[in-house]
């Protein structure tokens, strides 16, 4: 198995050789040079290997298909460690909920649990499997590796869980100082690992992100420091999520002749592009619809083909944060099969098209119409007074609590059901985490998994800084030595 680069760069590059890049040297994502297929034979093996041997033996068969150069043994020993029932709660790992009224024939639809790893949201299915990965990779060539970025909660929690104690790997997040929620600022601050480093900007998480990009733009202290990142366009990341796709078709349904259907609460399209790949392989997925907060980016796209990033003051602080996103650094991966891997193009309309304007628009373009009929694509959108109302309704008929990135999934599902298939909303994050939201919709707060009772008043570790580069070059390389 090759990658290329969306932007059509000559190299082809293995596995392992991306694993610890950000983008392609042309600015481009990396994508499979093409997708391996999953025959009715295949398909139904895997399902036996689902019923057989859980999780951790299918995503060990479904790696093995893009992973060709870590010998199978270490990636099976890596999938074992990485997927077991300590870290995410269940012995199914991404067990489905139906969501049925007492007396009705079958459920409305399905929750996919994806929010029971280490910081109760999705990211963690991947990036607990990144960690491994990467102190697996860094131990056999020899390097090390210093992960400088900026979070205002998930993404930084879960990279913080995910390299806690792996050797070879340092991180340093910062975020915006006192602007974290209490319980997000407790999961950081009290990880006392040495090779953690949590760092609050006196700024916003702009100010944070600027840091982030002064410093991979110093090439040099780049160099010398080893900085990387971890950030939602990793591969590795997509790849691994491809996996609970075919964990929830194979629990939705009882044979191959049958199709589901998934919604996916989006932002950066990270997520939902894994149940694109998943759909390429050949999983029998009928419908992959896009969930959007007020952030509607992605649904404006695929409503008129018009793909319009917003600028700051466009972009909505909402209370489905982790959807608040002014473009969606993934969504780059899907162009290019719509366009049928036409990379020159891709290259011009994301490339200096986007910088320059602002926008793209492929409403006139006729692939335009595939990413429904072809690719399945369909897309909706939901506002807090949506997210607040369907909090109330899920929880008054099926006593289920759900988290506001959750609710807006639900809410555009029932917008595109369909008698005949079954739905799955996947679940990205359980409600304790924004606990303030739904006070707002159900007058009490959520339930508090027993692990995390008390977690604020744990000891924390986390330095004050002023948004001062100078300041933070002297602070990473104080503590690389
Ligand atoms: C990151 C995140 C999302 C969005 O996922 P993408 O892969 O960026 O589309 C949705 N919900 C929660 C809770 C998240 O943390």
């Amino acid at each position: 198995m090759r990658y290329l680069s969306t932007r059509g760069h000559a190299d082809r590059k293995r596995f392992c050789e991306i694993l610890l890049e950000g983008l392609a040297p042309d600015g481009g994502l990396y994508l499979p040079e093409s997708y391996p297929k999953v025959d009715a034979a295949a398909l139904t093996r895997l399902r036996q290997v689902w019923q057989n041997q859980g999780y951790t033996a299918l995503a060990f068969e479904i790696l093995s298909l893009y992973i060709d150069d870590i010998p199978a043994q270490d990636l099976k020993a890596l999938c074992d460690k990485t997927y077991t029932e300590k870290v995410f709660g269940t012995a199914q790992i991404v067990p489905l909920k139906p969501l049925q009224s007492a007396g009705s024939a079958k459920p409305e639809l399905y929750l996919e649990a994806l929010s029971n790893g280490p910081t109760l949201a999705f990211k963690d299915m991947a990036m607990q499997l990144l960690g491994n990965l990467f102190e697996y990779e860094l131990a056999r060539r020899g390097e090390e590796l210093n992960i400088f970025g900026a979070t205002s909660g998930d993404t930084g929690s879960a990279a913080e869980y995910a390299m806690r104690g792996k050797k070879g790997v340092r991180v340093f997040m910062t975020s915006p100082h006192g602007r974290m929620s209490p319980f997000q600022q407790a999961q950081m601050f009290s990880l006392l690992d040495e090779n953690i480093h949590n760092i609050a900007i006196e700024g916003v998480f702009d100010d944070c992100q600027d840091l982030v990009k002064a410093v991979s733009n110093d090439l040099d202290f780049k160099r010398q420091y080893k900085i990387g990142t971890v950030n939602s366009i990793n591969w590795a990341r997509l790849l691994a999520q491809v996996v609970y796709y075919f964990a929830g078709y194979f629990q939705a349904t009882q044979g191959n002749d049958q199709t589901v259907s998934f919604t996916v609460p989006s932002g950066n399209f990270g997520n939902v592009c894994a149940g694109h790949v998943a759909r390429m392989m050949g999983l029998p997925i009928h419908r992959l619809v896009v969930a959007t907060n007020e952030n509607d980016v992605l649904d404006e796209f695929f409503r008129t083909g018009v793909y319009r990033v917003r600028g700051t003051s466009d972009t909505h602080e909402t209370s489905s944060p982790s959807m608040d996103i002014s473009k969606a650094s993934n969504f780059e991966r899907f162009v290019c099969d719509l366009l049928e891997r036409d990379t020159a193009q891709v290259n011009a309309i994301f490339g200096e098209g986007l910088s320059r304007q602002g926008f793209f628009d492929l409403s006139a373009d006729p692939r335009f119409a595939k990413a429904a009929d072809f690719y399945g694509f369909q897309s909706g959108k939901s506002t807090h007074a949506d997210r607040l109302k369907t909090i109330q309704q899920v929880f008054a008929k099926y006593g289920v609590m759900i988290d506001t990135h959750t609710a807006d999934g639900v809410k555009v599902a029932q917008e595109h059901l369909d008698p005949r298939v079954p739905m799955i909303v996947l679940e990205t994050a359980l409600p304790i985490k924004f606990a303030a939201t739904l006070v707002e919709a159900l007058g009490r707060q959520p339930d508090r998994p027993p692990q995390f009772e008390g977690i604020e008043s744990l000891p924390k570790r986390v330095t004050v800084m002023k948004a001062d580069l100078a300041d933070i070059k002297a602070y990473i390389s104080k503590h690389c030595d």
